[in-house]
């Protein structure tokens, strides 16, 4: 394949964000048109309740390149990604967020680096994390923290601003999990990466859609999606109350032989409470694993397409 007549594609999850779209899209056509390649943007409005999808349609209507797609309601930004990458057609795949704040500007350097150095994935990763207020960087902290220690993944610094050769985007899409969480797949799927830092920009318009819920579920989701050492966190703790109770066991049986067994309740009690904590906890972690085998044997698609522009629905590969 020769990599400097191919096509480029832009997909951009966008959720609430007409304040901002237009301004983005001439940004990141300035970037895009100065590759030399030839390009298609793929706006994603994901059940946007504003007039987001209106800006998109005035866009599509002013350039062929630039494509809509208009998810069903709000599946979140993974599906909105995952339905991205089904939809482009681009020897290479540029996936950022429609706030600009990843610079459009590394555009070039991105495409550069797939194109010179060969690199199946052009990851930027942020140097610090822009001028965000100090609740959401700490956050985002302890998001990591548990990330790493439940999954083994190392996302610190890790965004979704990434540039996939075609071959990525390919293996991408045959993954068939309803739950998706992007950048752990990029991580899981191996292929030859190539850093490049950013500094996050502030947000130039609009607000953060991430409620502290919602970060709360994709850490448990990630933890859940790449890794069963949850799992395994249960038969520890296990291990840990049998070493407990037969120490406490041991020492019951002595003070019974030794005839001074009549106080004793506050280890009773003691030991009721922690066990009675250590099986409900255990079952938890078992029924978030249950939860996902829900989610997953029904099958149901990651994403709903409403309608589009510029591109067909069997456009999706
Ligand atoms: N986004 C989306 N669906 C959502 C939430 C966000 O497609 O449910 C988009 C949003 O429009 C933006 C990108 O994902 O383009 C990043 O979202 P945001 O700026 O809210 O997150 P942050 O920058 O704080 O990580
Ligand atoms: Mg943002």
């Amino acid at each position: 394949m020769n990599r400097e007549t191919s096509l480029l594609s832009i997909v951009l999850p966008v959720f609430n964000e007409s304040g901002i779209l237009k301004k983005s899209i001439s940004e990141i056509l300035k970037h895009v048109k100065a590759t030399g390649l030839s390009y298609e943007i793929i706006i994603i409005d994901d059940g946007s309740t504003d007039k987001t999808w209106e800006t998109v349609s005035s866009l599509s209507g002013d350039s062929e390149e630039i494509k809509g797609i208009k998810l069903s309601r709000n599946f979140g930004k993974e599906s909105a990604i995952a339905t991205g990458l089904q939809f482009a057609a681009g020897d290479a795949v540029i996936v950022m967020d429609g706030d600009l704040q990843h610079p459009p500007e590394l555009i070039p350097r991105m495409v550069r680096l797939w194109l010179d150095e060969k690199a199946d994935i052009v990851e930027a990763v942020k140097d610090d994390r822009g001028d965000e207020p100090f609740m959401s960087s700490l956050r985002a902290k302890v998001f990591y923290v548990i990330i790493k220690y439940l999954s083994g993944l190392k996302l610190d610094n890790s965004s979704d601003f990434k540039l996939l050769d075609r071959k990525v985007v390919d293996a991408c899409n045959q993954l068939s999990e309803r739950v998706r969480f992007f950048r752990g797949i990029i991580s899981w799927l191996g292929f030859r990466k190539v850093k490049v830092p950013f500094s996050v920009r502030k947000r130039a318009g609009g607000r953060s859609g991430w409620s502290t819920g919602q970060l709360i579920k994709l850490a448990i989701d990630a933890s859940t999606a790449f890794s069963s050492i949850p799992l395994h966190f249960i038969t520890v703790l296990g291990i840990i109350t049998l070493a407990l109770s037969l120490i406490i066991g041991t020492q019951t049986l002595y003070m019974k032989f030794s005839g001074q067994a009549v106080s004793g309740f506050t280890t009773v009690i003691i030991l009721l409470l922690f066990i009675g904590s250590v099986l409900m906890l255990s079952l938890g972690i078992i029924g978030i694993y249950i939860s996902r085998i829900f989610e997953e044997v029904k099958r149901r698609p990651v994403f709903i397409v409403e309608k589009t522009e510029n591109l067909k629905a069997t456009d999706s590969k």
